[in-house]
């Protein structure tokens, strides 16, 4: 280990919040630009540390109340490409909207991403992040050759699948806990052009909602549906599928065709005040316009990337909808088996409680390695919920209803979640425990979540 000449900067104080805007948390931010500022951050004392990328996992996972937080979004160079394998090396603060920007345009595209490009690399790898090709391609884990972690002595370690693989193991959606990710190696995916050539499939229920993700399984990389949770009985789940592959040049129209990797999203203008626009009769209405909005014939169509990865993106802003009070997302997963049942009851609570939800999200996962990773082999659904009274038991009663089917919930959108769940959810816990111990024998890597959930003991 080298000695640090620099010290530690200066930290500001700020109040800090994931993206549902609950819970709130005040830390000392450090924002370091040089890895001999975040190592003087890291070893200046032994009180309690966690790395924060972008701030768009929901809940407690990158907060430290009261603690320090290290903010990694100035760490954000690219440091080589080889076109010829599409292998990428980076540093862990590059978000995914600046690998879009900078490679869509030469012909390639991350191989994972989530809902949003609005996320650091570092923290992707850290949640371990799914997208709409789970079912075929794995989670982001599985693209990424390598990365060089900071542990808590300061030190810094090569981690892979061969090389403290189980470091690697642990770090990959160990939630920051096992020290900084300061660049990676991922391999990106080669594409012939920036739009998706897909179908949007209407549903009219959960059944017909699996059955068309199995039916257009082996045929789609890429599928999701958005579920309206306001409808009931025989047609409880209905949803919309949206599909797709990147599609060729053959593919395109001819005027997409002379210009294939040469696109730029559409921004809305942001939701300018909290403006608490969620409440069980607007959800309703919009549920039912967009449900009937789609035709009941599957249509073929030609996806922008921005519009088929991330429509979210385009409403900057958008949590102000629900108001000051933040919200929930309530993401899970059941096994196989299990899937088509966990669905049904959940759904029927959650339509039974009226508790509002534009967003329902429902996705296949198919194979998954690492320890506390989220996906297993199953359907997983994410439903936002407007913090009201009474949220947090309601949320808990869901909890009971996906453990009993052996199903888990997401860490990178928790902020409720008791320890005893999360245990019984995570039955590799104590193998990730072994890892994270001999890589941070005093703990000193951990967060708002990683207490409230009792992750080390
Ligand atoms: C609109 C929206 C859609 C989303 N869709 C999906 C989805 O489809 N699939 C999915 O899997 N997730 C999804 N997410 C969640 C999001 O992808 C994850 O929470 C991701 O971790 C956010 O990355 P970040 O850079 O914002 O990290 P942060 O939120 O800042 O941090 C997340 C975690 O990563 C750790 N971390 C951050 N940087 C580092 C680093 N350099 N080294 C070590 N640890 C680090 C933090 O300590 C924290 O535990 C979505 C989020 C939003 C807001």
């Amino acid at each position: 280990m080298t000695t640090n000449t620099i010290s530690a900067a200066h930290p500001r104080r700020a109040l800090l919040s994931g993206w549902g805007r609950y819970p709130l948390s005040e830390s000392d931010v450090y924002r370091p630009d040089k890895i001999a500022e975040l190592q003087a951050v890291v070893t200046a004392d032994s009180t309690s540390l966690i790395a924060r990328g972008a701030g768009r996992a929901y809940g407690d996972a990158a907060l430290n109340d009261h603690h320090r937080v290290v903010d990694l979004t100035r760490l954000n160079r690219m440091l080589s490409f080889d076109a010829t394998t599409g292998l990428l090396r980076c540093e862990a603060g590059v978000t995914i909207a600046e690998l879009i920007d900078v490679f869509l345009p030469r012909g390639f595209f991350p191989p994972v991403t989530p809902g949003t490009r609005f996320v650091t690399l570092g923290g992707s790898v850290a949640a371990d992040v799914h997208g709409k090709n789970h079912h075929r391609d794995s989670s982001l884990a599985s693209h990424v050759t390598n990365f060089d972690l900071m542990v808590a002595s300061g030190e810094v370690l090569r981690c892979s699948r061969e090389e403290n693989s189980d470091l690697f193991w642990a770090t990959v959606g160990g939630m920051g806990l096992t020290g900084v990710i300061l660049e990676l190696e991922l391999r990106m995916r080669r594409v012939e052009s920036a739009y998706l050539d897909g179908e949007l499939i209407r549903a009219g229920n959960v059944d017909a909602a699996i059955e068309a993700f199995e039916r257009i399984d082996a045929q789609y990389g890429y599928s999701v549906a958005w579920i309206d949770c306001n409808s009931t009985r025989s047609a409880l789940g209905r949803s919309i599928l949206n599909v797709g592959n990147f599609a060729t040049l053959e593919q395109l129209p001819r005027n997409l065709a002379q210009d294939p990797l040469n696109t730029m999203p559409k921004l809305s203008p942001p939701v300018p005040l909290d403006f608490p626009v969620v409440n069980s009769l607007t959800v309703r209405a919009f549920n039912a316009l967009n449900y009937a909005f789609h035709r009941e014939k599957a249509a073929h169509t030609i996806f922008d990337w921005g519009s088929f990865f991330y429509p979210l993106d385009s409403i900057r802003n958008w949590p102000r909808i629900y108001g000051k009070r933040g919200f929930v997302q309530y993401q899970c997963v059941w096994p196989p088996d299990e899937s088509r049942a966990g669905l049904i009851e959940l759904l029927e609570e959650v339509t039974r409680s009226r508790r509002a939800s534009f967003l329902a999200v429902l996705k296949k996962f198919g194979a998954q390695d690492g320890l506390i990773s989220f996906p297993m082999p199953g359907y997983t659904l994410a439903i936002d919920f407007p913090v009201t009274d009474g949220l947090l038991e309601f949320l808990d009663t869901l909890d009971a209803m996906v453990l009993k089917r052996g199903g888990r919930v997401y860490l990178a959108k928790d902020a409720r979640m008791s320890p005893e769940t999360f245990r019984a959810m995570y039955p590799n816990l104590p193998k990730w425990q072994a890892a994270k111990a001999v890589a941070d024998p005093g703990n000193r890597f951990s967060s708002s979540l990683s207490r409230r959930l009792r992750m080390t003991e």
